[in-house]
């Protein structure tokens, strides 16, 4: 990279950090961002003298709320929401609310301004937004999960509307919270309208939105091999996480032809040599939805596998990764691991789920490296998807709703080997992504002026 860019982005990091004290992940989202953008912005000065940057790594707004429910012992209790609206200069507002313990609005705002991009990619006209609470799910009975969707909606409905901010599932909101916080917003606002997506089939939900974000990153996976003349037939994957994005990963990959063997949770890994097949996968499905288990259950249930406890799938030598459980969950050292095991793929299914230094190795490395705002973008995807549905008032089929997302996500993968091509004819994903999907919010932020 030339001096003056690098001289550049240390400068703008300076302000930013400067501007957002603490928030390192935000930090490192943009960081990311910028190492890509910047050497863009200075080659086209329009983008520089707007400032296009800077006002893009400011959130439009940000709200803050207490939400206060009861719990089953009759106690009140008390947690932080927020909702950040990051940029709706081509859409409404669009993005997920996370329930974690460990929720920030560092991690929030990182999130936001992922999806910013994000959204962009997909060719939908959707703004970025994230938002949610550092409620813990996690060993909460249903009624006092319904209990804080509703108190958090009671709050959350001034701000949401079809055309203003749609939000949607995340980390620990599922279909049931969405339901109950859709329920409370019909009762507050006395109208049935589209605003949030990952709704329930019965009412208003799009075919395939549970399986889109993991269908996606398997289809953006398929696009990049099939770029280099390769496919997923017969490759091994790693696959962490074990929730919605994990899963559907794991199902789509056995559709092409690959063999996912590993899946985790916060607690350890299980290690299944054979594959983890439709079979298998169907209890695991059963596990996490209907039981709400732990992943070392699934050793117990299948003698193929074994759990390592307190441990992360990184170690096992496969042909591709798929990282879908949370952010920074690869450091450092599990990249070079991957990359020593000789790793040909990594595809992003969680938000930024390798830490800054890390993705630069896979870079530099030259292996595949799709990064999450151009790989998890199918879950968004198919929640435009489900907003069209509403507002034509239909639904189309399962087929229907799979092959345009399988386009979307092929259409992506083209828009960032635009801006993604090295000299030496290799790809570079990380580029290609931030640059796409800046190009299309920037010249919106232009075209409107100051
Ligand atoms: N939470 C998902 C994401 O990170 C989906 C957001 C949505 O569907 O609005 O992209």
């Amino acid at each position: 990279m030339a001096d003056a860019a690098e001289e550049e982005i240390e400068q703008f990091m300076h302000g930013l950090e400067r501007r957002n004290p603490g928030e390192t992940e935000f930090h490192q989202a943009v960081h990311e961002v910028v190492e890509s953008v910047m050497p863009f912005v200075l080659d086209h000065q329009k983008y520089k003298q707007a400032q296009i940057l800077e006002r893009m790594t400011e959130p439009d707004r940000i709200i803050i709320f207490r939400v206060t429910w009861q719990d089953d012992s009759g106690q009140i209790r008390a947690n932080r929401a927020w909702r950040v609206q990051f940029n709706n200069s081509i859409g409404p507002y669009k993005g997920g609310l996370r329930f974690h313990p460990e929720v920030t609005l560092s991690v929030l705002k990182f999130l936001g301004f992922e999806q910013t991009f994000k959204n962009s990619l997909t060719g939908l006209p959707m703004g970025g937004a994230k938002g949610g609470a550092n409620f813990n799910p996690k060993g909460k009975t249903d009624n006092e999960v319904m209990r804080f969707c509703h108190s958090m909606m009671t709050e959350l409905h001034r701000h949401i509307g079809e055309d203003t901010d749609v939000p949607a599932g995340d980390i620990g909101v599922g279909g049931r919270e969405i339901s109950y916080l859709f329920g409370q917003y019909k009762r507050l606002a006395n109208r049935y309208a589209g605003i949030l997506t990952g709704k329930g089939l019965s009412f208003g939900g799009s075919k395939v939105r549970t399986e889109a974000t993991g269908y996606g990153c398997a289809y953006f996976c398929e696009n990049m091999l099939k770029h280099q003349h390769d496919s997923l037939e017969g490759k091994s994957c790693i696959v962490s996480g074990s929730g919605n994005v994990a899963i559907y990963t794991v199902e789509k990959l056995n559709h092409l032809g690959a063999r996912a063997v590993t899946l985790s949770d916060s607690d350890g890994f299980v290690h299944d040599p054979d594959g983890i097949d439709a079979e298998k996968l169907a209890w695991v499905k059963e596990l996490k939805e209907v039981r709400r288990g732990r992943i070392s259950e699934y050793a117990e249930e299948f003698s193929t596998a074994k759990y390592h406890a307190g441990a992360k799938p990184w170690g096992v030598e496969a042909d591709i990764a798929f990282p879908c459980a949370t952010q920074n969950e690869i450091e450092l050292e599990d990249a070079q691991s991957l990359l020593k095991n000789g790793v040909r793929a990594v595809a992003e299914g969680a938000n930024m789920p390798t830490v800054l230094e890390g993705a630069h190795a896979f870079t530099e490395s030259g292996i595949l490296y799709a990064p999450s705002k151009a790989a998890n973008a199918g879950g968004v995807a198919v929640s435009g998807l489900e907003q069209s549905q509403n507002a034509l008032r239909i639904s189309w089929d399962h087929e229907e709703v799979d092959r345009r997302l399988r386009g979307i996500m092929c259409d992506i993968h083209e828009k960032c080997v635009e801006y993604a091509k090295n000299g030496d004819g290799t790809v570079n994903y990380v580029r290609g992504a931030n640059i796409a999907g800046f190009v299309k919010v920037a010249d919106a932020m232009l075209a409107y002026g100051a």
